[in-house]
């Protein structure tokens, strides 16, 4: 499992030795026409961002020669906002006292149907993590019920066993989110003071279950803003490395989600500006050309428009992060989103940037049994 040989004292070696990099060794890397990831520690060095324009150039080029114009659209569905986990950045988190729900069948049905009915194909269902609310046998009778609405369904919720992962894949699910939060351990115990989701390495050895189990795609990433992003950089790329090398039928996709406002008053101690988070867009695209990179509506509507050509394959619209947020909007939402454009917007402005907005994937139709 990869919690074993996750060695935190190399990735805070890489991160010294890219904030080393010299500006000439920036130059004689961007002269390179394939990367890799050995090729990170220069990209995500204080010197390259100097170099954000080849670097998006270069990203851009490489994004359209694997992707095509292709940008594929989701909707996030939040099936619960029930949480027995305390962490500190989080608007469902346990200390909250206010109502929670968790959706019956009758209105994920009405949900699902009504997020259908708009246009959506690819829907990601999510919940906080409490496992006598959102039990195995919930979350398969929820997909039972929606994966007929849609041609790819993906799950984001508490680490799962093996075993469990099977049983949501026969029930319909293909993608599996789950992020690390932070890659580094001291402070993922600081933010998360209570709960099964205190245990790290379960959390890191859940993502290797899902790829036994046979998943599609799956979807990692660290929630910038915990900790120094270059450190959860390179602690992506080790893992990412890793998972693609064992598990190299598995179509991988990462995500950089940085922290928002939400009910409490979690101010990020290591904020990532948006020139950083382009860096790291366009850096590991160079470094990981087939790699699926999502871009959600936590951020705002100018740098989605910004960054959706420049590396981006996947992008949510139109969500909305508490249960029953389409239909009935009053439950606490986890955070607020930035961009809240409906997805006839999101598709024009995709159309103006030459991008080709799809709602099904046809390669998950071709795939083999
Ligand atoms: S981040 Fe997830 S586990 Fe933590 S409080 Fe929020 S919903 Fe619960």
């Amino acid at each position: 499992m990869f919690s074993k040989q996750f060695n935190h004292n190399l990735i805070e070696k890489t991160v010294s030795q890219s904030l080393l990099k010299s500006e000439t060794e920036v130059k004689s890397c961007l002269t390179k026409t394939t990367f890799s990831s050995q090729d990170l520690s220069t990209l995500l060095s204080p010197h390259a961002e100097n170099y954000l324009e080849t670097l998006a150039q270069k990203s851009v080029s490489i994004t359209r020669q694997r992707f095509g114009n292709t940008m594929q659209l989701f909707i996030p569905m939040y099936l619960s906002n029930e949480c027995f986990n305390t962490c500190t950045y989080c608007g469902f988190s346990l200390e909250y006292k206010y109502k929670r729900k968790t959706l019956n069948t009758d209105e994920i049905k009405q949900e699902a149907t009504l997020l259908s009915q708009k246009g959506f194909k690819h829907i990601l269902l999510l919940t906080g993590e409490s496992p006598k609310h959102v039990s195995t046998p919930y979350l398969k009778e929820a997909l039972q019920i929606i994966t007929p609405l849609f041609s790819s369904v993906g799950i984001e919720v508490q680490p799962l066993e093996q075993k469990e992962y099977q049983t949501l894949i026969k029930a319909g699910a293909d993608k599996l989110t789950l992020y690390q939060e932070t890659y580094h351990k001291k402070s993922y115990l600081k933010y998360h003071t209570f709960g099964l989701k205190r245990n790290f390495n379960n959390r890191l050895d859940a993502i290797e279950k899902g790829a036994k189990a046979g998943f599609y795609q799956i979807n990692i990433g660290a929630l910038l803003g915990l900790y120094d992003w270059r450190y959860e950089a390179f602690s992506l790329a080790n893992h990412l490395d890793y998972l693609m090398k064992k598990y190299w039928k598995i179509k991988f996709a990462i995500s950089f989600p940085r922290i928002q406002d939400m009910i409490g008053s979690f101010h990020e101690p290591y904020p990532i500006n948006d020139k950083h988070l382009t860096q790291l867009i366009t850096a590991f695209r160079l470094a990981y050309p087939d790699l699926g990179i999502t871009l959600s509506t936590r951020e705002s509507q100018t740098l989605r428009d910004n960054l959706a050509p420049l590396g981006i394959t996947s992008m949510s619209a139109e969500s909305n992060t508490s249960p029953a947020g389409y239909t009935k909007g009053h439950y606490e939402e986890q955070f607020q989103t930035n961009d809240n454009r409906p997805l006839k917007s999101i598709i024009t402005m995709l159309k103006k940037k030459q991008l080709d907005p799809v709602t099904k994937d046809w390669d998950i139709s071709l795939m083999p049994n």
